[in-house]
């Protein structure tokens, strides 16, 4: 990296500290980028920012597909700017693969958030895996904190593994539910429940209030067979309305508790440091798939030991230590 590019990514650093909006949105940009020369900027970037994070509480919030998430983020964070906080929000949008585009996190969804000088609303960028979207994700929440927002959401559609990708990356995860299908629990899978610290039924209001009234009993049941999700922490199953307002502020009171317990307990800053050795193992495992693909020699030993395993001629063991062969890797002590 030449001189000037230091100096160039150390004043940006130093613009991003200071609060300045645009200079957090160019860090975004810069984070996000896919060139190779930009990822070096980026990673200089990120070093420098990460001595002013991690001041923030950072909330995950997912549901499916029509649930209400705007609807209650726009309100949720209307509510957390009142009592005085900074609140940035954030996508991981497992979708934007398949659509090119992004369903989650763009600002016409959340107007009057967006329109708010003590928020900031970044849309998800595509990414071709979800540990992509979730590293940029990553790099991006220490970029808000470093600006200063003391609350970062990060939000992500309920469909796929993008729930365990944000529970990840946060100290609270928030399940957002809807009155529906009874007993099948709306499809929710069981594993995405267990993550959740608290669930809430949205849409408790007009005709559909008894309907919501009954989820929560049903949920709460169901959750009676969970176990705690975090050390001093039993789920709970609160309702609201993101249309009318009700029900904000007791959730807000639950997260403060949430925080509160977590916090004094030492289990926040547990969570995080387990979070951060998880994701020096998933950079490594996708950093070392990246070189394997990049590598001419290995690709093409790839695709003849495909076939012989297809056809049954080697083994897939045999095959996959042909190919880390290949690569100049010291040898590891073996078993057996
Ligand atoms: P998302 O796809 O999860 O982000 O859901 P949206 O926030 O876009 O909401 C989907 C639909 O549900 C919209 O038509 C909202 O107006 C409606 N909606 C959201 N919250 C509530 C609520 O609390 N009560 C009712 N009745 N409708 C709601």
């Amino acid at each position: 990296m030449t001189a000037a590019a230091k100096d160039r990514i150390g004043a940006l650093a130093n613009s991003v500290i200071a609060g300045d909006r645009r200079a957090l949105a160019q860090a975004i940009t810069l984070i996000e980028s896919t060139r190779a020369d930009h990822r070096d900027d980026a990673t200089r970037l990120v070093d420098l920012l990460l001595a002013k994070a991690g001041g923030s509480f950072r909330i995950g919030i997912s549901g499916p597909p029509g649930v209400g998430k705007s609807t209650f983020i726009e309100r949720f964070g209307l509510h957390l700017i009142d009592e005085g906080h900074r609140v940035a929000v954030l996508a991981v949008d497992p979708s934007s693969r398949v659509s090119g585009g992004s369903i989650l996190g763009d600002k016409t969804r959340m107007p009057d958030l967006s329109r708010n000088d003590s928020a900031f609303i970044r849309p998800s960028p595509a990414g071709d895996t979800l540990g992509g979207v979730a590293r940029r994700t990553r790099e991006a929440l220490i970029a808000c904190e470093a600006a200063g927002f003391d609350i970062v959401i990060v939000e992500t559609v309920g469909v796929g593994q993008s729930e365990t990708a944000v529970a990840g990356l946060t100290d609270a995860f928030l399940l957002l539910l809807q009155p529906g299908s009874g007993d099948e629990l709306q499809g929710i899978k069981r594993g995405v429940m267990e993550l959740a610290d608290l669930l809430v039924v949205n849409k408790t209001d007009g005709t559909l209030r008894e309907a919501a009234m009954q989820a929560a009993a049903e949920y709460r049941a169901a959750l009676g067979l969970l176990r705690p999700t975090k050390e001093g922490w039993t789920p709970e199953v609160l309702s609201c309305s993101a249309l009318n307002g009700t029900g904000i502020p007791e959730i807000r009171a639950a997260l403060e508790r949430y925080r509160t317990i977590l916090a004094g307990n030492g289990t926040i800053t547990r969570l995080r440091a387990d979070q951060n050795r998880h994701w020096l193992k998933t950079e490594l495992s996708e950093g070392l798939i990246e070189r394997l693909r990049a590598d001419p020699r290995v690709a093409q030993a790839i695709a003849r030991l495909e076939k012989e395993v297809a056809a049954g001629r080697r083994t897939p063991l045999a095959a996959a230590e042909e190919i880390l062969a290949a690569l100049s890797l010291p040898d590891w002590p073996r078993k057996g």
